[in-house]
């Protein structure tokens, strides 16, 4: 083991469905192939809502946060030399944790590992999601001075020049990559994108850097679309003054998208996609709608004879690489989603924010320097 920490962590906890809490637990010295992560900044994701809210399984008690980067406090003798990482280096450690050993994660797709974990309920093991604080060492979550890194973590170098305000941004644009991946996008082709929230705004940005023909953004807010132009839309179409299907088609010079990817996670937009792509083109759906949505499609005319290739993609597997890439190469102005700020003591005002839509909020985050009582701004 190398390096010694401060014996405590604060940590925001939901003791239980609706309850938000701030606590602190001690911090072991992680074993031999255990990383400690000091973390510097942690996303609020909507996903974190909908926790809190008991629409995500029963976790409790749960240390949320999944959108975490941060630097290696300590680091374990195996893990320094199997990972040639040490000390004060920056890291992304990626939100699922596989097993590493079931069909699903050595096919790659980590994020369908079927581990037989009763926590989870076959659904993998997730940082902040599903592992509840009970589970040792207890520091699963991001909302936190400290996170346990295990063996089979996924880990991420970052470059020490990257700032912190972006690299945050890496978990969510990982989810952004997956999707356009799962797309299959290739150079030149035409891709709309509904739902311009960062998750979406991302998306325009990476299938820009991707190489894309034209992208176009959907949403039904101004000041989001305004800013999906910066982030490589060609055009934009505000669904609730203008037929999405024309207006898409006017930018298109007439025709459709090649590619679709839904990240709005309502069913009218699903549907919507469907409506948006060619004869033979793709729908990716990214967004999560809740429990007990459901979809209006007609199988013959809008799929069996149109040969659409309806595709899910489902958190971030595969998407940290070309997202830290992305990240690090720049050209969007990516520092710009990241509106509010506040400290861990502050969580529960910081999630009013998001869930009340104030002042602008994009993409608010937990700064476990920050002195509390801040406003976030
Ligand atoms: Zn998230
Ligand atoms: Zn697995």
């Amino acid at each position: 083991m190398v390096s010694a920490v401060a014996g405590k962590s604060r940590q925001v906890v939901f003791p239980s469905r609706g309850e938000i809490t701030i606590d602190s637990i001690e911090v072991p010295a992680p074993g031999p192939e255990g990383i400690l992560l000091r973390v510097a900044l942690v996303g609020i994701c909507a996903t974190d809502l909908h926790l809190l809210a008991g629409e995500i399984g029963d976790p409790f008690p749960l240390v949320p946060g999944h959108e975490f980067v941060g630097e290696i406090a300590a680091i374990g003798e195996e893990a320094a030399a199997t990972r040639d990482l040490a000390v004060g280096d920056r890291i992304a450690v990626e939100m699922l944790l596989p097993c590493r050993s079931c069909a699903r994660c050595r096919e790659g797709r980590y994020n369908l590992c079927e581990a037989d974990d009763p926590a989870t309920a076959g659904h993998g093991r997730q940082y902040g999601v599903n592992i509840p604080r009970s589970v040792a060492p207890g520091l699963w979550g991001g909302y936190s001075d400290y996170l346990h890194v295990p063996g089979e973590a996924i880990v991420h170098r970052l470059d020490p020049d990257l700032p912190w305000e972006r690299a945050v941004l890496v978990e969510p644009l990982a989810v952004a990559s997956r999707a356009l991946a799962r797309g299959r996008l290739v150079p030149g082709e035409d891709v709309v994108v509904i739902g311009p929230g960062p998750v979406g705004l991302l998306a325009a940005a990476a299938a820009r850097a991707a190489g894309a023909g034209r992208v176009i953004v959907l949403g039904t807010r101004d000041e989001r679309l305004a800013l999906a132009r910066r982030f490589g839309a060609d055009a934009v179409v505000n669904t609730r003054t203008e037929d999405a299907v024309a207006a898409a088609r006017a930018a298109l010079d007439g025709r459709l998208a090649d590619l679709v990817v839904e990240i709005a996670g309502v069913p009218a937009a699903q549907e919507q996609a469907l409506g948006l792509v060619r004869r033979g083109g793709r729908v990716v759906l990214a967004g999560a709608c809740g429990d007990g949505a459901a979809l209006a499609l007609r199988p013959d005319e809008d799929l069996l004879t149109r040969e659409i290739d309806v595709l899910p993609s489902f958190l971030s597997a595969g998407g940290f690489e070309p997202a830290i890439a992305l990240l690090e190469r720049g050209g969007f102005p990516f520092e710009e989603l990241v509106t509010h700020r506040f400290a861990l003591e502050d969580a529960a005002r910081a999630f009013a924010v998001v869930a009340g839509r104030e002042g602008g909020v994009l993409k608010a985050v937990l700064d476990p320097s920050a002195a509390p009582g801040g406003d976030g701004v």
